[in-house]
């Protein structure tokens, strides 16, 4: 069979949910489908790194170590792959290897153009992952919405793939909005048929179109949208607004979805939910309910957190229990005591000094008062510094990332990462193995004697302090093959003190919760 194609682009507004939308796709195609989803994004940046999380959400961290697009965690707990960073396409890449190949001469005395120049590597890029990968569909994202400069070459790409894939192979998913306005109480199609007509304008014609709205999409409104937009009503779908997204799914099959693609695309792929709605309904239906501390700096976007929360799901869907999340700015966190009655405390990663003092006071209330505590990274780092000081005695411990000056740097920049200066590529990051001490928490909840988790960090628990701080009772229960790493921390004789120096959060899955999520929400679970 030759490889199949869904190309989904958005309209009308940007926020619609478009990521959701390919991984549920995905998700109902998935039982006998090979699957690659990948996202192109119109914006200069080589990848999203070196951005801030309150402009663009989380940075996803794949295991090849490639920093993307947060609707990789979305991709890969819908769809059950582990991407790759090829996978996210973005023109800040496509622009250096246009560079690269002129520079090259590979382009023999021509004008470089955006079209053929630019759409060509954008097409033999996704050739290229195909090759590879040999896939039986693959899914591809358009970022941004339709009438945006920053994504026309993208649309023109697709627009020539149509021809190039051969037209039975490939298939156009257009989401768009379709609001109910305050007073009028009616569902209205006229943004969708101009978001529509934006995109035959650029010569796609949409196969399927999916309208966001509050309510199911009545009959009347599809077959206008039908009328209009020279789409078959059944081919018409409700995207609603749902509390929860794995809803998603749910609705897009009972919608007929994956009919009109199996129809459309000539492939068969049975969804099977029943798992996944067993999870669902645990997760609906709580039987207890605990309230974690989220101590961080990023605490105005939940979206910088979004793996974090998704972790949480999975535990709520195995343990049914409901996880409330008090977000604790830690920049102006004024008395600890705040924090006396959570039933958790959560430290997650994070870049600088802002807020770590207050991080640090949380984590001393965590250990002190045996509440439940998690760590990681930057949890980690503070952990240790916290210990480093309050229990070894070594005053004004801290990382040189906080403090260059501090007497004792606890946490630092390894030699061998000292000389890379640029900041793209400082970083540890992917997965890396640790191996796991016998007889330690974080053994027996992995299950395994060996785990391999994903990492984005500068800075490592300082060699120099191993010793001291072994002595005074801190138990390193993994480490780096060689030793030399810090990998994970814990304190026996708490409830449950535990910290990573990565991020387990994002390898987390429905089917699997991570197992340092799992023990530290059963922990808070236990009441005393
Ligand atoms: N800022 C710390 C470091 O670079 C921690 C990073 C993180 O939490 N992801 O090592």
């Amino acid at each position: 069979m030759p490889t199949k194609y869904i190309i989904v682009t958005g309209g009308v507004l940007s926020g619609l949910g478009k990521g959701i939308a390919v991984a549920s796709i995905g998700h109902l195609l998935s039982s006998r489908l090979k699957i690659i989803p990948i996202k192109c994004d119109g914006y200069l940046n080589v990848d999203p790194g070196t951005m801030n999380p309150f402009e663009h959400g989380e940075v996803f961290v794949l295991d090849d170590g490639g920093e993307v697009d947060m609707d990789f965690g979305h991709y890969e707990r819908f769809l059950g792959v582990t991407c790759k960073s090829k996978w996210n396409l973005t023109m800040g890449k496509v622009f250096e290897m246009v560079r690269e190949k002129e520079r090259r001469g590979d382009y023999l005395g021509k004008t470089v153009q955006y079209i053929p120049h630019v759409t060509d590597v954008i097409k033999g890029h996704i050739f290229e992952i195909v090759e590879e990968e040999k896939p039986d569909l693959v899914l591809v994202e358009i970022g941004g919405t339709v009438g945006d400069i920053e994504n026309e070459l993208f649309l023109e790409a697709m627009r020539q793939m149509r021809e190039d894939v051969s037209r039975e192979n490939i298939i156009y998913v257009h989401l768009t909005y379709v609001p109910i306005p305050y007073g009028v109480n009616e569902q209205k199609s006229k943004p969708t048929q101009q978001s529509v007509n934006l995109l035959k304008q650029r010569g796609i014609f949409p196969d399927i179109i999916i309208g966001r709205c509050s309510q199911f999409l009545t009959k009347e409104v599809k077959s206008k949208i039908s009328n209009f937009c020279d789409v078959a009503p059944e081919a018409v779908i409700t995207g609603l607004d749902v509390d929860d997204i794995y809803e998603i799914p749910i609705i897009f099959e009972k919608e007929g979805l994956p009919e009109i693609i199996h129809k459309k695309l000539n492939i068969y792929s049975p969804p099977d939910l029943r798992k996944w709605k067993s999870y669902i309904d645990n997760i609906r239906h709580p039987t207890e309910e605990i309230t974690v501390a989220m101590c961080g700096k990023y605490t105005r976007l939940e979206d910088s957190y979004a793996s974090i929360l998704e972790a949480f799901n999975h535990c709520s869907a195995h343990l049914r229990c409901k996880i409330k999340v008090k977000w604790v700015e830690t920049t102006d966190l004024k008395d600890p005591r705040v924090l006396e009655d959570v039933d958790g405390i959560l430290v997650p990663g994070g870049f600088g000094s802002r807020g770590t003092e207050g991080k640090i006071q949380a984590i001393k209330v965590a250990r002190e008062k045996n509440i439940p505590f998690l760590g990681l990274c930057l949890g980690l780092q503070l952990a240790v510094i916290e210990f480093a000081r309050n229990v070894c005695g070594l005053q004004g411990a801290n990382s040189t990332e906080i403090d260059p000056n501090t007497p004792y740097a606890v946490i630092d920049i390894l030699p061998e990462q000292r000389n890379v200066v640029n900041k793209g590529g400082t970083m540890r990051l992917g997965a890396y193995e640790a191996v796991f001490k016998e007889g330690t928490k974080v053994r027996s909840l992995y299950g395994t004697d060996r785990a391999s988790e994903r990492h984005r960090h500068r800075y490592e628990v300082n060699p120099e302090f191993h010793e001291i701080l072994q002595e005074h009772g801190m138990v390193f229960s993994g480490v780096s093959k060689d030793g030399r790493l810090v990998e994970f921390i814990e304190l026996p004789g708490h409830k449950y003190f535990v910290a990573t120096q990565s991020h387990p959060e994002l390898k987390s899955r429905m089917e699997r919760p991570a197992p340092l999520f799992y023990g530290f929400i059963k922990a808070c679970l236990e009441k005393d």
